[in-house]
């Protein structure tokens, strides 16, 4: 039979999650990397637990922990705008909930640890290279204090092999498959609502409302009749608060379909994501987003646009009154993120208090970034570690080397006396300035070149690199001898201007 590998997708019906067993990867596993903080400070686990043999069978799905149960969640999703209908966790599996000695609650998944019921075209597998970035950028993000789910440990299997697409040309290659287990409080989306709408199942949906709030907004009332518009507003808030981080360092996360945005308000799925280099607003790392739908500057609108869709997967449960309420909120949230964004940006400068004005002063600054295509997070750190006198003088500032490019702006130093003003009317002195913004401004992201590299090495089981890089993001704000003598604070290398990334992971 020619169609051999063909599959049907499974539509459920009336579930948000389905009992299915994980499908363990073959042959001889290796330990990628471990999260100390995470094994620590979420599973109460000592970090040399990662070294067994028992940690890494953990991993590659081969068996679950006492009282566990392995499902997989049911959700539907916009997908660049269109409503792709049910989606779900097609290679992953949650095994429920650990509650830590701190009295956290965390649902623990393996990603790429078989099939489900919602697999649909896929295999139910992850790369190496995916699960490397998707580990990476996890635990990086966390440090950045970017909201976000967490990742725990990584494996790959030397054997087990699936087949991916991944050079532009579309040529189909063997690659070998890893799991990542990832740590949130839950996985829940703006699609875990979207299918029951779609689906109409409303009393499901209205279930796992009350469900959700009870267990993950504990401070409202079950009683109260506004507690979904209280509900509601959290999530976006939320989510807005979250996006305004990715704007301030730069992070762009490159496929906001409403299956990738949680309903708890913490980053999701890193896949062709990428941190802004020499920037341009209109940045899109994803390279089968040929539309720039979700570029780097558009991602608080499509924040905004996704939690108008959630608002419509609620209607069926929501009273008259509920939905006139919802609709206030939502009517509010553009000027809400803007001011955020703004005020995100402010503290990058060493300022507190948002003022008129502050908006332009920013805008500038991003358009003389532009205009001399200065990297994002360097131009922000040196601006943060330079005196302000010193940046008067441009041809000082060749040791500086995005503070160089972008003082070579034409109206820079008409910018800066503008600064200068702004912070004298704050009484911010210059010590308190450098201190408060090198405390905000990284040294250190996970940009792509960077895990590229580590990537190669991993492909031949060296996994030196990626573990170096998981140490020097667990502090990306203070200098790192080792990561200097990589570069990774300095200029990238040209090879790795324009890199994109594929979904095919
Ligand atoms: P993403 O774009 O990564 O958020 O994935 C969108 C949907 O495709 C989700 O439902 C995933 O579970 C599913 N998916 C992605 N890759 C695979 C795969 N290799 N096997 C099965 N499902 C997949
Ligand atoms: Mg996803
Ligand atoms: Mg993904």
């Amino acid at each position: 039979d020619d169609n051999l590998n063909y599959k049907e997708p499974v539509a459920v019906k009336n579930a948000v999650f389905s009992k299915v067993p994980t499908e363990p990867l073959i042959g001889k596993l290796h330990l990628v990397c471990a999260s100390e903080e995470a094994l620590l400070d979420i599973m109460d686990l000592d970090p040399k637990v990662a070294e067994t043999d028992e940690f890494v069978d953990f991993l590659a799905g081969k068996y679950l922990p006492e009282g566990s149960l392995s499902v997989s969640h049911r959700y539907g999703g916009y997908q660049f705008g269109y409503w792709a209908d049910q989606l779900g966790d097609g290679r992953a599996h949650i095994l429920g909930e650990y509650v830590n000695s701190k009295g956290e609650s965390w649902q623990l998944q393996l990603k790429g640890s078989g099939e489900t019921p919602y697999s649909r075209f896929g295999d139910g597998r992850a790369v190496l290279r995916s699960s490397v970035r998707e580990m990476l950028a996890s635990e990086a993000c966390y440090h950045l204090g970017i909201p976000t789910t967490r990742a725990v440990g990584l494996v790959v299997s030397d054997e087990h092999k699936v087949w991916r697409d991944k050079s532009y040309s579309g040529a189909a290659r063997q690659e070998r498959a890893a799991v990542v287990l990832r740590a949130a409080a839950a996985w829940y989306r703006l699609g875990s609502f979207e299918i029951l709408l779609k689906r109409k199942e409303p009393q499901l949906a209205a279930r796992l409302a009350d469900f959700i709030i009870e267990h993950h907004f504990p401070h409202i009332d079950m009683a109260d009749e506004d507690k979904y518009v209280k509900w509601y507003s959290e999530v976006a808030h939320k989510n807005l608060d979250m996006v305004a981080t990715w704007q301030g360092l730069g992070f762009t996360h490159g496929v906001l379909n409403t299956d990738n945005i949680s309903i708890l308000g913490v980053t999701i799925d890193y896949g062709p994501y990428g941190f802004v280099e020499h920037y341009s607003e209109h940045y899109v790392p994803n390279s089968s987003d040929d539309m720039g739908r979700y570029a780097f500057n558009k991602q608080p609108d499509i924040l905004l646009w996704n939690l108008e869709k959630f608002a419509e997967a609620l209607q069926p449960i929501l009273s008259e009154l509920d939905k006139v309420k919802i609709k206030a909120i939502l009517d509010s949230l553009d000027e809400y993120v803007d001011n955020k964004i703004v005020t995100t940006y402010i503290t990058k400068l060493g300022l507190e208090q948002i003022q008129d004005g502050d908006e332009l002063l920013v805008k500038e600054l991003l358009d003389m970034m532009e205009s001399t295509s200065s990297d994002f997070t360097c131009t922000f750190r040196q601006l943060a570690e330079v005196d302000i006198e010193e940046l008067q003088n441009p041809d000082a500032l060749e040791s500086k080397w995005a503070l160089a490019k972008v003082s070579k702006a034409r109206n820079w130093l008409k910018w800066l006396q503008k600064y200068t003003d702004r912070l004298q009317k704050e009484n911010v002195s210059e010590p308190t300035r450098r201190q408060r913004a090198t405390r905000v401004n990284p040294l250190y992201v996970p940009r792509n070149w960077m895990m590229q590299e580590a990537i190669a090495d991993a492909e031949k089981n060296d996994f030196y690199k990626v573990r170096l890089l998981l140490k020097i993001f667990r502090d990306p704000f203070t200098v790192n001898e080792e990561a200097e003598k990589l570069g990774y604070s300095s200029q990238p290398p040209s090879w790795s201007y324009g890199l994109k990334l594929s979904c095919s992971s």
